[in-house]
């Protein structure tokens, strides 16, 4: 989708001085909603997110019933946005802390993918495999549960980005055997 006037129908006013935004081309030819008033210019990018495959030695892997939208009631795995002082990977072992109350380190990095996010329009999620390092699996505050499945007993994850990163470990896995 090339970058239009659309992209920024929901972009109003400047978030620095509250002026109304103006749709300018940049030095490439862009259109991007420009304040007239402080010059600040408006990028729309993916937002960065971390999701988490924590393998156990009994080929089982943690999922989280999500508690809040995006998808809440679904399963999925542990996740979360990049917030601005971390990189991806800080980012992995924090939510895993977070919403299943295990300590964990990064075994390897299993690429990313994007993906519609009905809040922020596009994700770019970032999957980790992670190992249990200690802790005990309890539901974190932002899941509603949180439990080990064997990765042929899987129920349906609703995103198509955290599939992704489950498929690639099960091939991981399968080639080792
Ligand atoms: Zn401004």
């Amino acid at each position: 989708m090339a970058i239009n006037k659309e992209s920024y129908e929901d972009v109003n006013f400047c978030l620095k001085c509250g002026n109304k935004m103006k749709l300018l081309a940049d030095q490439e030819g862009k259109m991007r909603p420009k304040c007239p008033n402080c010059n600040w210019t408006y990028y729309k990018n993916p937002i960065p997110a971390s999701a988490c495959v924590i393998l156990n030695d009994k080929n089982e892997i943690v999922i989280i019933k999500r508690k809040f939208e995006p998808n809440a009631g679904g399963w999925a795995l542990p996740s979360g946005y990049v917030e601005i002082d971390q990189t991806p990977a800080e980012c992995a072992i924090d939510e895993m802390k977070e919403e299943t109350g295990l300590d964990g380190e990064v075994i390897v990095q299993l690429g990313y993918d994007t993906e519609y996010s009905p809040i922020y329009e596009k994700v770019i999620s970032f999957g980790f495999l992670m190992k249990i390092m200690g802790g005990e699996l309890q539901a974190g505050d932002d899941a509603a549960e949180a439990r080990y499945v064997r990765l042929n007993e899987l129920p349906e994850i609703v995103f198509p980005s955290h599939v992704k990163f489950i498929e690639i470990v099960k091939a991981l896995y399968s080639k080792k055997k």
